[in-house]
C-alpha cells in the first residue's frame, strides 16, 4: 500500500536500527508526546529493537487519559439530567470519575450516545429541538478544528440547544511542565505529528531553546519513530537542541492556516487541569465569549462536585514519564481493561493499555 508499506518495510527499520545503535555513545532518555505513538512503539516491538543506551518514556498525549477527574464528574452530573441528549466519542465512557463514569449513567437510563463526528451532535440538537445536546469535546490541537467547526455551525444554524463541555488540552504547555518539574528525566522528545500538522511547529523553537531539549516532530509508523529517534539521538550526542520536522511529509513548519484560524475564532487559552499532573497554566481552550452561551459547564448549574482518584493509580506519574505502566502495582492486577482504576487503561491511545494489550510487562527500559 503506497504511503504505508514503505514506511513498515523491514530492511528500511533494519537500516535506521543500526543507524542508531552506531549514533549513540551515552544513556539518553526520550519521550513520544504521543499515545498513538506509544502504541505504535509497544506494538511493533520498537523499542526492543534499541540500543540498552535508549529509553523511550510515554508522555501525556492521551486526551482521555489526561482529562480531570472533576470534569468527568461534572460530565456525569450533567449526562444524568432527563432534559439532555450526552453525546461523547466512546473511549469516554468507560473513563472513571470519582464514583461513576459515563456508561453507568447510560445503563441507568440517561440518554448517553457515542458520536463519530462533532457535527453529528450538531444534527441531533436540530432533530431534537426539545431536548438540550452537549458534546464533550476532548482532545488536542488536533480535534479543536471539527469542535470548533460544530460550534460555527451550531451558531449559523441558529440553534439554541447546542453545547460543548470543553476539555481541550494543548502540547506545548505540556512539554514546558514536565521540562520544568524537578522528576523530569526527558532529555528529548518526538513530537506529534498529527498535532503539528494543525498547529506546525513554532510554538516549539522557544521550549526547545530555553530547556536545552531537542524536539522532533515525528509521524507514527515504525519507520517514523526510528527515524525520529535517530534524529533526536544524534542531536544529544552532539550537543545540540533544536526542532527538526522527521514528519514533513505532511507537517508544515506554520501547520494549516484555515484550520488555526476556526480555533482561534471560537477558542481561547485557558488554564487547565490535567489528570494526575495538577493544573497547567495557559494548556487548555475554553470558548471565547462570543460562543459563551454553548458553554455547558456555565450553562448546567451541578453544585459542588468533590472529586477524587484512586488511591492506587499511579497515573500522574506514567503521564509524566516518570515511571512506566507495567511499574504500577495495581496493574493487570486491580486495573485491567476490563475493570479499569485509571483512564490510561481505557483509552485506546493509553499507555497502561497498550502495555497491557501487547504483553509489554517485560519492557523494563
Ligand atoms: S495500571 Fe491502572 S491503576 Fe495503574 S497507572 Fe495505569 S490506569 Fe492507573
Amino acid at each position: 500500500m503506497k504511503f504505508v508499506d514503505e514506511y513498515r518495510d523491514r530492511a528500511t527499520v533494519e537500516t535506521l536500527t543500526a543507524a542508531i545503535r552506531s549514533t549513540v555513545h551515552h544513556p539518553w532518555t526520550i519521550m513520544e508526546i504521543c499515545g498513538g505513538q506509544t502504541h505504535a512503539i509497544v506494538k511493533h516491538g520498537i523499542d526492543r529493537l534499541l540500543p540498552q543506551e535508549i529509553t523511550l518514556v510515554h508522555g501525556p498525549g492521551c486526551p482521555v487519559c489526561v482529562t480531570s477527574v472533576e470534569l468527568i464528574d461534572r460530565a456525569v452530573a450533567i449526562a444524568s439530567r432527563p432534559e439532555v441528549i450526552f453525546t461523547s466519542f466512546g473511549d469516554m465512557l468507560r473513563v472513571p470519575g470519582s464514583s461513576r463514569d459515563l456508561l453507568s449513567v447510560k445503563a441507568a437510563g440517561g440518554d448517553v450516545r457515542i458520536i463519530y463526528s462533532p457535527l453529528d451532535a450538531v444534527d441531533l440538537a436540530a432533530k431534537n429541538p426539545g431536548r438540550k445536546v452537549v458534546f464533550f469535546a476532548v482532545g488536542f490541537e488536533t480535534t479543536a478544528p471539527a469542535n470548533a467547526m460544530a460550534a460555527v455551525q451550531a451558531r449559523r444554524m441558529g440553534l439554541t440547544n447546542f453545547f460543548l463541555l470543553t476539555a481541550h488540552v494543548l502540547v506545548p504547555p505540556a512539554i514546558a511542565a514536565i521540562l520544568g518539574s524537578p522528576a523530569n528525566r526527558v532529555q528529548a522528545f518526538l513530537a506529534a505529528g498529527h498535532v503539528c500538522t494543525v498547529m506546525g511547529y513554532e510554538e516549539y523553537l522557544p521550549l526547545a531553546a530555553s530547556f536545552h531539549t531537542p524536539i522532533v516532530v515525528t509521524g507514527f509508523e515504525p519507520v517514523d519513530i526510528l527515524h525520529g529517534i535517530l534524529l533526536a539521538v544524534r542531536q544529544l550526542e552532539e550537543g545540540r537542541a533544536e526542532v527538526e520536522n522527521q514528519y514533513s511529509r505532511v507537517v508544515r513548519r506554520e501547520g494549516n492556516a484555515g484550520a488555526r484560524r476556526v480555533i482561534a475564532d471560537v477558542f481561547e487559552p485557558s488554564d487547565r487541569t490535567w489528570r494526575g499532573i495538577g493544573t497547567i497554566p495557559m494548556s487548555g481552550y475554553r470558548l471565547r465569549p462570543a460562543f459563551a452561551s454553548m458553554d455547558a459547564e456555565h450553562h448546567f448549574d451541578v453544585g459542588h462536585l468533590e472529586a477524587h482518584e484512586s488511591p492506587l493509580c499511579i497515573a500522574g506519574s506514567v503521564l509524566q514519564g516518570i515511571r512506566k505502566p507495567h511499574e504500577c502495582p495495581a496493574f493487570g492486577r486491580e486495573c485491567t481493561p476490563e475493570r479499569p482504576l485509571g483512564a490510561p487503561m481505557v483509552s485506546s491511545e493509553g499507555a497502561c493499555a497498550a502495555y497491557y494489550r501487547y504483553g509489554a510487562l517485560n519492557h523494563g527500559r
